[in-house]
């Protein structure tokens, strides 16, 4: 069994005043071995950073996973979690690396209180001996000793991110899940973070789900790569295979999307908008923004195909290739 198994992942928002009933994720399936990575990835509406939170037991309210969602983790079944068992499994078994470091941090402690009470949420470990292992975390992910008893405020924005992936790893978790983990950084630091989670994904054999709007990062990085639409996986294979010949035109006009500079075809912005979840298009949910849409899209929603080894593809044009 994988170290992370998710079938008929769905997330629902029941009808309030004004507002109708939705389902944001709606059907999404993914596994996850140790030492692998997988890439959700998906434009801002897509659903992807939904399934991270649902993983964690973080759906802002009135969101709840829908019954049918079959979900484990490292053998745990997210439905037998009562209060305790999330609070083990947020830090014991996932760790996470949220988008922005600054609003994740609390600002009116040191970061070494932070990591160290990230230590001691999980094991008895005294305050002395809590300290050293933050020393030793800080210096796992190339913090300064002396920056454990910096404020949030003192550390610039690459520092606070290296902070949360040491709070992140203090509980030695399997998996990391890591939303949008470069989003809020510049260039240059974007880099060197994205380097820091290799190395640690190696040297500790961690499983990751990246999540992230940016196809750029997952080149040379993913294994796997799930791309998300409308709150469903419409292409997802090997993350080399999908990125060379992609399948699915959504997954086409992602990455035409992408500025380069190895090549002098323009940037080619994908027209039109993702829709609201209450409101999902009819047939191929994709059928309003696609160049490729004929007769049958809007009227019957596309089925899953093989479309090579370890690839799938939602799409009739798939369905219908030779
Ligand atoms: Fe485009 Fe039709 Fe394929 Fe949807 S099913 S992605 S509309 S060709």
């Amino acid at each position: 069994m994988s170290l992370l198994e998710v079938r008929d992942l769905a997330v629902r928002f029941p009808a309030r005043t004004g507002r109708p009933a939705s389902r944001p994720v709606d059907g999404v399936s993914f596994s996850l071995d140790r030492g692998e990575t997988l890439a959700l990835v998906g434009e801002s509406g897509s659903g992807k950073s939904l399934t991270g939170l649902a993983l964690l037991g973080l759906l802002p309210p009135p969101g709840e996973l829908d019954p049918a969602s079959r979900v484990t983790v490292s053998g745990v079944d997210l439905r037998t979690l009562d209060g305790p068992g999330w609070r083990r499994l947020r830090g014991g078994i996932i760790g996470t690396v949220f988008q922005d470091p600054a609003a994740s941090l609390d600002p009116v402690h040191s970061a070494g209180a932070q990591v160290i009470e990230a230590i001691r949420a999980h094991r008895p470990v005294a305050t002395g001996a809590a300290r050293r292992q933050a020393a030793e975390l800080f210096a796992e992910v190339g913090l300064e000793p002396d920056r454990l008893d910096a404020y949030p405020h003192q550390l610039s924005g690459g520092q606070r991110q290296r902070v949360m992936i040491a709070i992140a790893l203090a509980a030695e978790p399997d998996l990391l899940l890591a939303d949008e983990p470069t989003s809020a950084l510049d260039v240059t630091v974007q880099a060197q973070i994205l380097e820091l989670l290799d190395r640690l994904q190696a040297r500790r054999g961690l499983a990751v789900l990246l999540i992230t709007h940016d196809l750029a990062i997952v080149a040379g990085r993913a294994d796997r790569v799930a791309v998300l639409y409308a709150g469903q996986v419409v292409e997802s294979g090997p993350a080399p295979a999908v990125l060379d010949a992609p399948s699915h035109p959504y997954t086409r006009a992602l990455l035409a999307a992408i500025p380069r500079l190895d090549t002098a075809d323009p940037v080619r912005p994908i027209p039109g908008a993702v829709p609201r979840p209450h409101a999902w298009p009819t047939g191929c949910r994709f059928h309003p923004r696609c160049d490729v849409a004929f007769d049958r899209c809007p009227l019957e929603a596309p089925t899953v195909s093989r479309s090579g080894p370890g690839r799938e593809t939602r799409c009739w044009l798939a369905v219908e290739a030779p």
